[in-house]
């Protein structure tokens, strides 16, 4: 009870801008993410996402895992040494807003939706919930309804794409690094994937 009213207000609230959640999460991305934001930045795809290593997430179970060379990795935007999103200048505004990753536009919400396109689940954030970051959004007129779930339900259908390819690479016999991953999502990377990586396989953060 506590928690739907939680729900319910959040729902109804405006985003304060706090940019908490540009400094203090992991924004996962798919590869429909990576295609937006590369139409508005110079930045290659290599250094525009960082694939961390199982140690760096807190639950295996709940996470999409990329099979490498040498090990298993998630695959998220980049951060700055401080920890902020490479997007995020001052401390303050998202550079890339317009074309900002889904989860960035659905927070702080997990929403599923069913085969018939119905909404079966409908959460908070996590990071919310164990105070990982205090969101400070202030009572508004809240979010269009019907405009959050089209963009919830396109999240969901990105992801669901992004999971079938990422099922088709880990079942390939010989597992690569980073970028032929990305090369194998169509991406262009630095350099050329392993041919060029040699010592790749003892850096933490590949
Ligand atoms: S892409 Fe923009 S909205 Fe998303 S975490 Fe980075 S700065 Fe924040
Ligand atoms: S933490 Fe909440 S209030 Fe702060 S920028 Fe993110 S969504 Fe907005």
């Amino acid at each position: 009870m506590k928690k739907t009213r939680r729900l319910s207000k959040l729902l109804k609230s405006d985003c304060s801008q706090c940019s908490s959640c540009c400094r203090d999460i992991k924004v996962e991305v798919t590869d429909s993410d990576i295609e937006r934001l590369l139409k508005h930045t110079d930045i290659p795809a290599d250094k525009l996402v960082k694939l961390n290593s199982i140690a760096e997430v807190e639950n295996e179970e709940e996470n999409d895992w990329i099979k490498l060379s040498y090990g298993k990795r998630t695959m998220e935007l980049n951060k700055r040494r401080n920890g902020d999103c490479i997007f995020l200048s001052n401390g303050k505004i998202c550079i890339t807003y317009k074309v900002r990753p889904m989860t960035c536009r659905i927070f702080p919400f997990c929403v599923v939706f069913n085969d018939e396109e119905k909404m079966v689940d409908l959460e908070i954030s996590e990071v919310i919930n164990d105070k990982t970051i205090k969101c400070k959004r202030t009572k508004g007129n809240g979010r269009s309804y019907k405009l959050f779930m089209s963009t919830a339900k396109q999240a969901q259908d990105e992801h669901k794409r992004f999971k079938k390819k990422l099922d088709e690479w880990n079942d390939l016999p010989v597992k690569g690094v980073k970028n032929d991953f990305l090369n194998y999502l169509g991406f262009k990377t630095s350099n050329n994937g392993s041919k060029n990586r040699e010592g790749c396989e003892i850096r933490s953060v590949c």
